[in-house]
């Protein structure tokens, strides 16, 4: 049985509880956040989860897939079938200060409103805090609910390496887990049997609609493949321009061909946003450039149509410089949309909140494939996201919060 919380606990708000971790991991030189998994950021912030857990009586356990879980539990129930709640504490590279955070307090505070509201609920409500769900340290995204749900061979996520090449299997040691226990947890994943994520809206869609809160009803189809161009390096100065085999001018072409494409499909969206060459001196004509290519499409086949149109026409842009092109599918997540009942039932309950489609990827989306699961998603006034521009006001956050609390409540009692 879980302790009550200490006396007197007026519980803190979202503000208070993103006030606390807003100096960990602030990246100097990109503005915003850098909190890569596994980084000394990110295992402060995961210590503070367990710190804000423990502070309001939950028990917090992390499953072999680095999931950590905190769970307030007062009638003793059997885990399996709980409610989950929860989001991811990793950044983008120079991010901001509200994507995962956000679900993460929230999830926190949401907690001290149901006991606030003298809610006992016969079955646990769990806090989930999901590992990697950024990909920016190892290339695919939402990596711990993948592993969790079988999506992500545990052979294969054992083998990706950083950009420094440390591989998942030698961080996980360091980090004092054991990799060998990566991989589907049929245990973990049945403590499941309602998931629902609070995130900051990643767009517009709010603003336009004028309210703080909407729920979501589909996540867009989305993937990442590697563009690995070879040439020859060599030196700025000494070779003629008709000698050269340049990656770099292949890229080029490619990144403009992943415009044009996405142009030329209605709703496509298409993104290099990776661009390391190797090995990167202003005076040398690099020997390889890896150029990663990001493509999102609410139909799978229109997807998997762009990126074959911009891989061919990379090719030929390689062939004509003398190159060599390999493409590398790194991740892919069909468009995930989320249970109807479900969506319907909290849209009600949420007094007839908005509901929304998201172009952005989420844990919820990889565990609505196994799972009932739902989103909340909390106004951003920039509408800018993976930005230290990213926003979301004092007010909507507290808003946020009461929501997730009410639809939690609704699913629990
Ligand atoms: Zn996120």
């Amino acid at each position: 049985m879980t302790p009550p919380p200490p006396a007197g606990n007026r519980g803190d708000t979202v503000t208070e509880l993103l006030g606390q971790i807003a100096d960990t991991g602030r990246d100097a030189a990109r503005g915003g956040y850098s909190r890569p998994v596994l980084s000394g950021s990110e295992r402060d912030l995961l210590a503070w989860f367990v710190e804000q857990a423990q502070r309001r009586g939950l028990d917090v356990d992390v499953d072999r897939n680095g999931i950590a879980w905190a769970w307030w539990n007062p009638s003793g129930a059997d885990l399996r079938g709980s409610v989950v709640t929860g989001s991811h504490l990793d950044s983008v590279p120079g991010g901001g200060a509200f994507d995962g955070p956000l679900g993460v307090a929230s999830a926190l505070v949401a907690v001290d409103h149901l006991r606030a509201r003298g809610i006992t609920p016969s079955r646990a409500l769990g806090v989930a805090v999901f590992p990697e769900e950024e990909g920016s340290r190892f290339g695919v995204a939402c990596l711990g609910s993948r592993l969790l749900t079988g999506e992500l061979a545990p052979k294969r996520a054992l083998a990706l390496t950083d950009p420094d090449g440390t591989t998942l299997a030698e961080a996980w040691g360091r980090a004092g887990m054991d990799p060998a226990h990566l991989g589907r947890d049929d245990e973990a994943l049945a403590r499941i049997g309602t998931f629902v994520e609070l995130h900051v809206e990643q767009g517009r869609g709010l603003i336009d609609l004028d309210a703080p809160v909407a729920v979501a009803s589909s996540v867009l189809g989305h993937g990442r493949w590697r563009l690995s161009f070879t040439g020859e390096g060599n030196h700025a100065g000494a070779t003629l321009m008709a000698d050269r085999r340049d990656p770099v001018v292949a890229a080029a072409a490619a990144v403009l061909a992943a415009r044009q494409s996405a142009l030329a499909h209605a709703d496509a969206r298409a993104t290099v946003g990776r661009i390391v060459p190797v090995p990167g001196g202003t005076n040398v004509i690099a020997s390889r450039v890896d150029a990663w290519l990001d493509v999102r499409h609410p139909d799978d086949a229109v997807t998997a149509a762009v990126v074959a149109e911009i891989s061919e026409r990379a090719a030929e842009a390689a062939r004509a410089e003398g190159c060599e092109l390999v493409v590398t599918q790194e991740s892919f997540s069909a468009t995930a949309h989320f249970d109807g009942v479900l969506r319907d039932r909290l849209t009600r309950v949420l007094s007839g909140a908005p509901v929304l489609a998201t172009g952005a990827g989420h844990d919820a989306a990889v565990l609505a494939g196994h799972v009932p699961s739902a989103m909340l998603f909390v106004r951003n006034p920039t509408g800018v996201s993976h930005s230290p521009a990213e926003a979301v006001e004092d007010d909507d956050a507290e808003q946020g919060a009461a929501a997730l609390a009410t639809a939690l409540e609704h699913l629990l009692t």
